[in-house]
């Protein structure tokens, strides 16, 4: 008996119906749910995780998902009727919904917020505002504009039009007096649709009617009556020529679409085969994944090195614990995984592989894709929505078990996991920083597989220090990887002294003449150079050498960046450009330079210093097309690149042979970066860069530049001793109070007016030493960029121990205070954010 029918049944035999009613996650930050009523045709369709439309407000429909069924009847307001259900199943399971909870109170956001990162736009909705003929308009003799008439002919041909059908039919943006003018005519009508932004990927196929395929006869009084049209038998001809009449069987009677009408054909002649039922045209829906790739190998077989790692993984496995893989770059990491992927598949359940970065993604999925074929599918930024819900739903329906994904896949509807790689879990990528939820997926995803019962490997070359403590505290099982696999050595390192250079005047630009001849020789030989230039903080501006001054964006606290390529000055945090000045704003002097050196600026000093290499550069502006990274990254493996240029995405498991030399720009600025983890963030930086270096044979070497040899880190980072360099930075963080020993969250105030701000920020403060003392708060200051499109910014931090404070009462005092803050009349228009474990 189906649902409705059970429902109907009851209805009988109770006087009284009860009344369903849903709470909707809706995709906006409320801090609750909302309650919905379910209309009776709807009830059994609606159910936990699936998706209804609703209004809010008075204006707004919206999509959301439904997280729970029950009877009450909310207080407070009068519950709406649902509007539409849009799934026939859940698209977010139980296991999904109760994450997604555990997010939202976690990061101090809404589930809202949570949802709206989690589902891809393409199983969002939007509304669409349309217009139609009024059929009550009177024929009555109305006066009418050219532009309405033109509306009001296109919709006697087309029952509706969309906002910008319209917009296009009259070549103009602003189309609203005029629809505004057709309604107080009552000529049209308004409505509101909502529609599935989705669009499956279809193919066209045409096939030869049937009968024709019967007897010959058939065809021959088909090509006597086409007699006189020339073009409609060359189509004919065309696809006698593609299916052999006499040999084809049913399914080979179709051919693509595409195929058949190449350019020479008349498309018109082919209308016209098709309305007289010549030709047969169908449509089918297709996946956008491809889903031919065919396994090419099998897993390798692992070294005795590797097979103890992986026992000593399913050891910590055993003991339920996370494992931390600690193995130096290029130790066999990525053929354990391969390996441990396999069990679990095997095994019947879902493996979740994350990665930090689209910039991983490419090597290491063309090697999984070698060993699982498509049973592989991918999650990254770079794919489009509906590319990402083609894997989502193939998650959901269980054809797709292993995912490679960047962060925003631990939010997929996973129901079984059994695996969870995370590979590079020291990269602060990971971490979402705009907008909220600001989530940390290592970190999730630990809870996520608390949630799954399932196992989880961290890998990395350089832990983060917080892990590296966890293990210590026999929280996660560590394991060691402290050789290459087979003959690999690691790479040798050399400094390279600025100060002495600079002195001596031995400088050419911004290479010392130790890294110039170490390039020199390695393109002699035929070798590979990597070149590292790190981004942070570090970007060219321009300056007025007679008195200073340097060209700042308009809305933002900041200096324009000089782009070269394109001559014009760009602020990085809103987008804002402008060109280049030819006199100072500021004294009219045309002394104008440019200051600073970023990527660009090398590749063109290496172009005219070695003009016969190939230099290549990979960096953001580099890589914003979807196969740019790919393509660079193909020649350099092809040996066509001799110098690839680059900032810290070159840092991130590349994997080349051929790669001899390594240089490192500005140790310097990396390691005094003002932030409490930057020696850590060095430590790893310079060690991943260094090991793109010598992979398969000599180790290769690596030049680092620096003003101050003598630094302590560098002799840590130079004998690749991590341990060492734990041991200290550990002391470190826990004589100044920093984590893993204490929790940081960070609020962050924005608001239009300056002295507005601070006032708010400092009653925020008062009030939070109040509840939580002095010592735990720390602010307000300004941050280093203080004003972002034209909104001042003020940050304080909460900082409190980690063992035996209540961090759920810290939270909620912390939001319950800043509740309270926005209440006062004057800081309505204050925005708070809050970042739960800032990196
Ligand atoms: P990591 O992930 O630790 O950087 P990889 O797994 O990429 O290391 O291994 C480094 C190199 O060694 C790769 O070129 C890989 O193909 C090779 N390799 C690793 N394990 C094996 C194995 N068991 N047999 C053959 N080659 C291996
Ligand atoms: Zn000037
Ligand atoms: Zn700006």
């Amino acid at each position: 008996m189906s649902q409705l029918e059970l429902n109907s049944d009851l209805d009988e035999s109770f006087e009284e119906r009860v009344t369903y009613f849903a709470d909707v996650i809706l995709p906006i930050p409320l801090p609750e749910t909302y309650t919905y009523r379910i209309p009776r045709d709807m009830e059994g369709l609606v159910q936990a995780g699936s998706r209804v439309v609703v209004q809010f407000g008075r204006k707004k429909i919206l999509t959301g998902i439904v997280k729970e069924i029950h009877h009450k009847v909310p207080k407070v307001y009068e519950a709406k009727y649902i509007l539409d259900s849009l799934d026939h199943s859940p698209v977010v399971n139980g296991l999904q919904l109760d994450f997604f909870t555990w997010l939202a109170q976690y990061y101090m956001c809404t589930i809202g917020e949570v949802l709206n990162a989690a589902l891809p736009s393409g199983l969002k909705l939007t509304s669409e505002s349309l217009i139609q003929l009024n059929p009550e308009s009177g024929t009555g003799e109305q006066e009418y504009s050219e532009k309405e008439l033109v509306i009001l002919d296109a919709l006697k041909s087309s029952d509706r039009l969309s906002f910008d059908q319209v917009s296009d039919l009259l070549g103009i943006k602003m189309i609203h007096p005029v629809l505004k003018s057709l309604m107080q005519k009552e000529s049209i009508l308004l409505f509101e649709q909502v529609k599935d932004k989705f669009k499956p990927k279809t193919i066209k196929s045409i096939r030869l009617a049937d009968h024709y395929f019967e007897s010959d006869q058939a065809l021959q009084s088909l090509f006597e009556k086409l007699e006189k049209s020339t073009k409609q038998q060359a189509v004919l001809l065309k696809y006698l020529s593609i299916v052999r009449i006499d040999e084809a069987t049913e399914s080979s009677r179709e051919v693509l679409k595409s195929d058949l009408m190449t350019e020479d054909l008349s498309a018109s002649s082919l209308k016209t085969l098709l309305k007289n039922q010549i030709f047969i045209e169908e449509e089918k829906i297709i996946s956008r994944l491809d889903q031919t790739i065919v396994p090419e190998r099998k897993s390798m077989e692992l070294s005795e090195m590797q097979l103890e790692a992986l026992a000593e993984i399913h050891e910590g496995f055993q003991a339920q614990k996370p494992v931390l893989l600690h193995g130096v770059t290029g130790s066999g990491k990525t053929e354990i995984y391969i390996q441990l992927i396999q069990q679990a598949l095997e095994s019947g359940g879902q493996v979740l592989y994350l990665l930090p970065e689209i910039a991983l993604t490419t090597q290491i999925v063309s090697r999984l894709h070698k060993v699982f074929g498509s049973e592989l599918g991918v999650y990254h930024s770079k794919y489009s929505d509906n590319e990402r819900v083609e894997v989502w739903n193939g998650v959901n329906n269980g054809k797709i078990n292993l995912v490679a994904g960047v962060r925003s896949a631990i939010f997929l509807p996973f129901d079984n996991l059994s695996l969870i790689i995370i590979d590079e879990e020291h990269e602060t990528s990971y971490k979402q920083y705009e907008p909220a939820p600001r989530y940390h997926a290592r970190d999730a995803a630990i809870w996520l597989s608390h949630l799954h019962q399932s196992n989880v490997l961290m890998g990395t070359a350089t832990p983060s220090i917080d892990s590296y403590q966890n293990a210590l505290d026999e929280k996660y099982a560590l394991v060691k990887l402290d050789e290459r696999f087979g003959q690999g050595q690691l790479p040798t390192f050399e400094l390279a002294n600025l100060l002495t250079s600079r002195k001596s005047k031995r400088m050419k630009g911004d290479f010392t003449p130790e890294l110039l001849e170490a390039i020199k020789n390695a393109l002699e030989k035929n070798e590979q150079i990597i070149l590292f230039q790190n981004r942070r903080g570090y970007s060219p501006y321009l300056i007025c050498h007679d008195c200073n001054h340097v060209p700042k964006c308009q809305s933002c606290d900041v200096s324009l960046t000089y782009h070269m390529h394109n001559n014009v000055l760009i602020c990085h945090y809103c987008g804002h450009k402008e060109s280049v000045p030819a006199i100072c704003d500021a004294c009219g002097s045309t002394a104008i330079r440019t200051v600073g050196f970023g990527t660009e600026k090398l590749e063109e000093d290496l172009k005219i210093l070695f003009p016969d290499a190939h230099v290549e550069r990979m960096d953001q502006d580099t890589t914003r097309s979807k196969y740019s990274y790919q393509q660079i990254i193909d020649r350099f493996e092809r040996g066509e690149t001799n110098i690839l240029v680059g900032t810290q995405m070159l840092s991130k498991g590349l994997d080349f042979d051929k790669v001899s030399l390594v240089g490192v720009f500005d140790y310097d600025r990396i390691v005094h970066f003002p932030d409490f983890r930057s020696h850590e963030r060095a430590f790893q930086l310079i060690t991943q860069v260094s090991g793109r270096a010598g992979r398969k044979d000599d180790g290769g070497k690596v030049i680092i530049q620096t003003g101050e040899p003598d630094e302590p880190l560098l002799y840590k980072i130079k004998t690749g001793d991590y341990l060492s360099f734990f041991q200290s930075e550990i002391l470190e963080r826990q004589n100044y109070q920093y984590p893993p020993f204490y929790r940081l969250i960070k609020i962050i105030l924005k608001h239009k007016e300056k002295n507005v701000l601070q006032d708010a920020a400092r009653q925020y403060v008062t009030r939070l030493i109040g509840e939580l003392g002095r010592q735990r708060v720390l602010g307000p200051q300004e941050p280093v960029i203080s004003r972002i499109r034209n909104l001042y910014i003020e940050e304080i931090y909460v900082k409190v121990e980690k063992k035996k404070i209540n961090i759920n009462k810290v939270k909620g005092l912390i939001y319950k205070l800043g509740l309270e803050l926005k209440q006062s009349k004057d800081l309505k228009s204050l925005r708070l954010y809050f970042d739960v474990d800032p990196v």
